[in-house]
C-alpha cells in the first residue's frame, strides 16, 4: 500500500484527489488530510479514508475538529506548526493543494523527507522555485506537476531532450470576461469573476483566471519547472480548454496535449507516474467538437500577464513579492475594497516599490527571507489599494 497525504484536502483539487483514491481503497494508506474552516468535510473524509491525522489550518477550530472526529480513531491537530509536522510524517506521495503561499512551508518540509510532492500549489514554485528544486535535489525528493498545463508539458517532454525544446506554449481559457467589452471590466462583480466558463475550481484561482493572474503565475511556474528562458514561454488564448499546452521542438514539431477540462487527468498522471492507469475522465470526441480556436492574449484585457515577464527579468525573490501582492489585491477585491481592474494596477505599484528593496529581494532564498518579502509585498499592495480608493 502506498502511503499518501493530501494537503488542502477540502478544496477543489483535494476533493478530486480523494475521488481517485477512494476508487482504489486497497491501494492507499492515508496518513494526513488537511483543510481549513470546513471541519465537517475534513472530518468526514478523514474518517472515511481512515487517515492517521486530520489537521485544520486554524488553531481556534481544534475543539470543533476534535468533536467531529470523536470515536473515529483519527487524531486531530491544528495550526501552521501542525501542518508542517504532518508534512514530516513518512509518506510516499503528498498532494500539495493548499491555495496560496501558505502551501510553501509544508511542501518544503515534505521534500526534506524525500517525499514525492505532487504540486498543485503553483504559488510555492512562484515564491521559491529555486529553494524547492534545490531542496528536492538535496534530499532525493521529486516534484511532479499537477497544474494541467504543466502536467501537459511534462507529458510532452517524456523521452525528449530538453535542449531540443524551442518553446513552450501554455493555453488559457481567457476566463469569465474574455468576450466582455473592455469598458465594462472595472464594474465586474465578485460573483461574475467567480464563475469560470470551462473549469470548476476554487474561487481564488477562478478569479485569477478572469484577470489572467493565474496564467502569469503559470508562466513563472513553467520557467521554474522546466528551466527554459522567459522568451521561450508563450501564452495562447484557447476558449475550449481542450489543448492544455504545446511543446515546440527545434525541428519545428509541436506536440500538443489534449484532454477534457477535468483536473483528475493531471492529478491521476501525478498519482500513477511513471505509469499510466485508467482514469474516470471523459474521452474527447473531436469529430463532435469540430473545431478548436486560438488567439493571442490581448494586453489591454489582461495587463497582469506581462508582469510575469517583468518579475522574471528582475529575478531574486521578486516571484514571492509578485505572488504576495497579487494575493493581497485579490483579498481586497473579494472584500469589495477595490475594483476588478484595480488588482493589476495595485500589484504593479507594489512591485515597483518592492523593486527598490534591493537588499531584501536579492538576499539568499530561504523560507525566512521569502516570508519577509511576502509580508512586505502584502503591506505595499494594501497601501497601493488604499491610495487607489483615495
Ligand atoms: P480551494 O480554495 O478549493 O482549496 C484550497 C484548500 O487549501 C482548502 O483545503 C483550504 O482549506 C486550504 N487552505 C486555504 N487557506 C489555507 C491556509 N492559509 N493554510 C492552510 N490551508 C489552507 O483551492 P483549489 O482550487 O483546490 O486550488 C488549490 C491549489 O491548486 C491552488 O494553488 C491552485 O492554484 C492550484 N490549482 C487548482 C486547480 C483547480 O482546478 N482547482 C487547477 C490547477 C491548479
Ligand atoms: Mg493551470
Amino acid at each position: 500500500m502506498r502511503k499518501v497525504s493530501i494537503f488542502g484536502a477540502t478544496g477543489s483539487i483535494g476533493q478530486n484527489t480523494i475521488d481517485l483514491i477512494r476508487r482504489a481503497p486497497d491501494a492507499y494508506d492515508v496518513v494526513a488530510l488537511t483543510g481549513g474552516a470546513n471541519i465537517a468535510r475534513l472530518a468526514a473524509d478523514a474518517a472515511a479514508l481512515r487517515a492517521d491525522v486530520a489537521v485544520t489550518a486554524y488553531e481556534d477550530r481544534l475543539p470543533d475538529l476534535r468533536a467531529a472526529l470523536a470515536g473515529t480513531g483519527v487524531e486531530a491537530a491544528a495550526g501552521q506548526a501542525a501542518l508542517v509536522e504532518a508534512a514530516a510524517r513518512p509518506a510516499d506521495w503528498i498532494m500539495s493543494a493548499i491555495v496560496g503561499a501558505a502551501g510553501l512551508a509544508p511542501g518544503l518540509e515534505a521534500l526534506k523527507h524525500g517525499t514525492t510532492l505532487a504540486l498543485a500549489n503553483k504559488e510555492s514554485l512562484v515564491c521559491a522555485g529555486a529553494l524547492l528544486l534545490e531542496t528536492a535535489g538535496q534530499y532525493g525528493a521529486r516534484l511532479l506537476p499537477v497544474d494541467s498545463e504543466h502536467s501537459a508539458v511534462f507529458q510532452g517532454l517524456a523521452g525528449e531532450d530538453i535542449d531540443a525544446v524551442e518553446r513552450i506554449i501554455i493555453t488559457a481559457s481567457g476566463g469569465a470576461f474574455r468576450d466582455w467589452p473592455l469598458e465594462d471590466l472595472p464594474d465586474a462583480s465578485l460573483a461574475q469573476a467567480s464563475s469560470h466558463p470551462n473549469w470548476d475550481m476554487g474561487q481564488r484561482i477562478t478569479i485569477d483566471s478572469a484577470s489572467m493572474f493565474n496564467k502569469a503565475l503559470e508562466v513563472i511556474e513553467t520557467r521554474e519547472y522546466f528551466g527554459v528562458r522567459p522568451e521561450q514561454i508563450e501564452v495562447l488564448v484557447h476558449p475550449e480548454s481542450l489543448v492544455h499546452a504545446l511543446v515546440g521542438f527545434n525541428d519545428g514539431a509541436l506536440m500538443a496535449h489534449l484532454g477534457a477540462p477535468d483536473m483528475r487527468h493531471a492529478i491521476g498522471y501525478a498519482l500513477h507516474w511513471p505509469e499510466r492507469q485508467d482514469l474516470p475522465v471523459e474521452r474527447l470526441d473531436l469529430a463532435r467538437i469540430g473545431q478548436l480556436n486560438f488567439r493571442a492574449p490581448d494586453p489591454a484585457r489582461y495587463p497582469a500577464l506581462h508582469l510575469a515577464y517583468e518579475v522574471m527579468e528582475r529575478g531574486g525573490m521578486m516571484g514571492a513579492a509578485f505572488n504576495a501582492a497579487k494575493e493581497q489585491a485579490l483579498d481586497d477585491f473579494i472584500a469589495g475594497r477595490i475594483r476588478f481592474t484595480d488588482m493589476a494596477a495595485v500589484t504593479e505599484t507594489a512591485l515597483e516599490r518592492m523593486s527598490a528593496e534591493r537588499d531584501l529581494i536579492d538576499a539568499a532564498m530561504t523560507l525566512d527571507n521569502v516570508t519577509r518579502v511576502d509580508h512586505l509585498a502584502r503591506q505595499q499592495a494594501a497601501r497601493a489599494a488604499e491610495e487607489r480608493i483615495g
